[in-house]
């Protein structure tokens, strides 16, 4: 692995070296994951001397909005056009925390997959699909804001990670590993997290914009979700949560606002899979968690059109709510019947 990173990092180093105009993508429904690593890289890359710009495929939830410099950023379905023109002349395109070009939006992914310049992909994944020349893909790193500063420090880049860098990629392994409490948290991680510290990052700062920035509704949606709809299958180690459009309209639903509500029902003790369905316009999304064992990768790829890591995972359904959580009832009953 070592000689496939260096590898890497070689032949990085020279597409960067003749790029004129990098592009810098991340995946639709940008989490923190997503804009920190985004926004860390152009920081970094600025700083370097580099032109670059970061289009989004669409808008994030609005407690990532102070981050240094996302007014720069292109929101692909909010500006189309101008996207594309700016594309005329990109020659190095970045993929960032998605591993399959399926994970940007349609219209978005087709005006992606003609363009002829070469690209690095940088992301932590589980089963990445081929789709760029340089793959720089670790599943077992915390997050791709991680692995940014990790290839940032294999290009020699490392000073060029500035406060406004590092604030960017301590938001993003913040909110992957849950504050570092998820299993996918390594001493490198702490490490990285140390070395962001040392650039200016004040943690609490940070948790306190990302995190205690809610309104009112957000949080009685959090205790409707728990109260009312949290569905606990104690015999098969499952709970699940399942809310309509119509139930999100009444707490005035705000991109974001469900964010984190899929990790509760882990803490009760018996439970270790969780799932969270949410109705959106054409289709219902579903996210996973699990402790230990049960790899809801696997799980979302088979059942949902999904993927993503061993112990967090993301699917969707074009079945109606109500047949998609009939769905998973029967999927819960059967995992039991299987183990
Ligand atoms: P979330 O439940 O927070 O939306 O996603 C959990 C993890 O699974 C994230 O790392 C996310 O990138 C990934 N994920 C979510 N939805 C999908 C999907 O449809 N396909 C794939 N491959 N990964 C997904
Ligand atoms: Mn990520």
């Amino acid at each position: 692995m070592l000689e496939e990173r260096k590898a890497g990092l070689k032949r990085a180093s020279e597409l960067l070296e003749g790029a004129k105009k990098i592009l810098i993508t991340s995946h639709k429904g940008p989490d923190g994951d997503a804009i920190g690593s985004a926004l860390g890289l152009y920081h970094i890359l600025r700083n370097a001397g580099h032109k670059c710009i970061v289009v989004l495929p669409d808008s994030w939830p609005s407690f990532y909005d102070w981050m240094p410099s996302q007014k720069d950023i292109f929101v692909f379905d909010k500006e189309e056009e101008k996207v594309v023109a700016e594309l005329l002349d990109i020659d190095l395109t970045f993929y960032l925390d998605y591993n399959e070009s399926r994970r940007r939006r349609p219209n978005f992914q087709t005006v992606l997959s003609e363009h002829p310049a070469p690209a690095i992909m940088i992301d932590h994944h589980r089963s990445p699909d081929e789709i760029a020349e340089v793959m720089y893909s670790f599943p077992e790193a915390s997050s791709t804001s991680e692995l940014v500063f990790d290839f940032a420090e294999g290009l020699e880049m490392k000073k060029r990670v500035d406060l406004n860098a590092a604030r960017c990629l301590y938001s993003g392994i913040i909110t992957d590993t849950g504050s570092f409490r998820f299993s996918s948290t390594s001493q490198r991680t702490h490490e990285v997290a140390g070395f962001l510290l040392e650039r200016g990052v004040v943690p609490s700062d940070i948790h306190e914009l990302i995190f205690d920035s809610n309104h009112e509704h957000r949080l009685k949606l959090l205790g409707y979700a728990l109260y009312e709809k949290m569905r606990v299958f104690g015999r098969y180690g499952a709970a699940f949560i399942a809310l309509s459009k119509t139930e999100l309209r009444k707490f005035q639903y705000k991109k974001g606002d469900t964010e984190g509500l899929v990790n509760y029902p882990l803490s009760i003790d018996r439970v270790s899979f969780s799932t969270l369905i949410t109705e959106r316009e054409n289709e219902v999304r579903l996210s996973f968690r699990s402790q230990g064992d049960f790899d809801v990768n696997e799980f979302a790829r088979a059942h949902f059109n999904g993927g993503g890591h061993k112990n967090a995972a993301g699917g969707v359904s074009y079945y109606d709510l109500r047949t998609t959580v009939d769905r998973v009832v029967q999927l819960i009953k059967t995992l039991e019947a299987e183990s």
